[in-house]
């Protein structure tokens, strides 16, 4: 309260409180007693009078007075609710920044311990979750772009459930603008104003790896919604390379599961996972069939090409093994050029029909040497599968390993299943 109103309202007390002392002090007075003095009464009246016109003036002003007060103070507080807001709203964007800056942080900090790819990828769609702050209604999928540059999806997030491997098979992914993407290496955002639908480049020493594809529904008024969607293009766009170094870097346990020529899990795996499909088999009686492969004369083109060339080839042909099969399946390098493929689900028929369609697709396969020179292969293949009765897994690798053995015998570059019955030469009598 201004001194002024203070003043004016003191004023306002003494006033009343005289003019009160005057009219006491006169009925005490001798001049009210004597009936005789007459001029006593109304010189009091005047000055009663004049108090209460002085008092209702002071009243005027102090009226005035307190609305103008009071209308700067709306005034101040205003300003004050004004600044109070904007500074709020800083508050705000700092607290967002600060936010995607930790959440940065602990990307980084997933992406560079040595935790397996899954649970890496699990963490890092659940930032990119939190950046989007869609709480759980986001749909998020990584995808990693294979030797053609084609874009397979890794780990897919919707409605809170994250998917990987196998699961994958099961939802339908929309993948049209990560196609695109994935082609023209650019950020690609479909033009929606309710949700924002983005595929952005992944990319590791200047090369892509793979694509990052988000959507997550936008709220509030069109302005809002608009610059809602530029600020989280704006975050995953520097989120994207934290999210590019989980795709690159293979963490311990890939390393070691995993063969570092070929790319395919090595042997050590294949002994730690096949006993495992074995108990499947045997226990809930699933089909279990696996496939032995081995590159036919491989020798000659180490002799011929030398083992440059050698290596070139064994890793085009681990290429299309594991192109070619299911993501059910897995691949090992089983040996030096022997590769071994798991088929849980597979009955005979169907690993057979995957073994030829594999020897097929080698054979047709054209490879380029160290020396530029055009370089073919063939594969011949062993089938084998779960029996009810085997007592041990080593009993299917052994059947794939003979039923390769008979393949080799007679002529290579074919597929043979174990057990099945070898075709007799007709006797043809003269
Ligand atoms: P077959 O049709 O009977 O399988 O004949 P092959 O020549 O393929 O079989 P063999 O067992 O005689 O030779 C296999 C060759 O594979 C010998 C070895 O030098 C070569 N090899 C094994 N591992 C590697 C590798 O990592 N790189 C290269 N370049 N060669 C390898
Ligand atoms: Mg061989
Ligand atoms: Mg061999």
């Amino acid at each position: 309260m201004s001194k002024r109103v203070i003043t004016i309202s003191i004023f306002l007390c003494v006033l009343p409180a005289l003019t009160l002392g005057l009219v006491i002090a006169y009925f005490l007075s001798d001049a009210y007693q004597s009936t005789r003095y007459q001029g006593g009464l109304s010189s009091f009246l005047a000055a009663v009078a004049a108090l209460l016109g002085i008092y209702a003036l002071a009243l005027v002003i102090s009226i005035s007075a307190v609305r103008k007060d009071s209308r700067r103070l709306l005034g101040e507080a205003q300003e004050h609710a004004n600044l109070n807001k904007e500074l709020m709203s800083q508050r705000r964007e700092l607290q967002t920044e600060v936010d995607f800056l930790s959440t940065m942080r602990e990307a980084l900090i997933t992406v560079t311990q040595d935790l397996d790819a899954e649970t890496v990828l699990q963490k890092v769609l659940e930032l990119t979750g939190d950046i989007v702050r869609a709480k759980g209604r986001e749909e998020i999928g990584i995808f990693k772009c294979d030797e053609d540059g084609k874009p397979v999806p890794l780990a897919y997030r919707k409605e809170g459930a994250t998917l990987f491997g196998r699961e994958l098979e099961k939802v339908y992914i929309d993948k049209h603008n990560v196609a695109e993407c994935a082609e023209y290496k650019r950020l690609f955002r479909l033009a929606d104003e309710d949700q924002l639908d983005i595929a952005l480049p992944l990319t590791a020493d200047r090369e892509i790896v793979g694509v990052l594809k988000v959507v997550v529904p936008l709220e509030g008024h069109r302005e809002e919604k608009h610059a809602l969607a530029e600020l989280l293009e704006q975050n995953l766009q520097n989120f994207a390379n934290t999210v590019a170094l989980a795709i690159k870097t293979p963490d311990l346990y890939t390393r070691t599961i995993t063969d570092g020529l070929t790319g395919l899990y090595s042997k050590r795996h294949f002994l730690s996972q096949i006993p495992t499909y074995f108990e499947m088999a045997r226990r809930h009686n699933e089909p279990l069939s696996m496939l032995m492969v081995d590159i036919d004369h491989f020798k000659q083109v180490n002799d011929t090409h030398g083992h440059q060339t050698g290596d070139i080839v064994l890793k085009a042909v681990a290429g299309v093994l594991k192109k070619a099969s299911r993501l059910s399946d897995s691949v090992y390098r089983y040996g030096g050029e022997e590769m071994g493929i798991l088929m849980p689900e597979s009955s005979v028929r169907e690993a057979e029909m995957t073994a030829e369609r594999l020897r097929k697709k080698v054979e047709s396969k054209k490879m380029t040497g160290s020396d530029k020179e055009e370089v073919r292969v063939t594969i011949s293949i062993g089938v084998a599968t779960f029996m009810p009765g085997m007592t041990g897994f080593q009993q299917i690798v052994e059947h794939a390993d003979k039923a390769l053995y008979e393949a080799k015998r007679t002529g290579r570059n074919k597929v043979c299943v174990f057990g099945a019955p070898i075709p007799q030469q007709v006797e043809t009598s003269a």
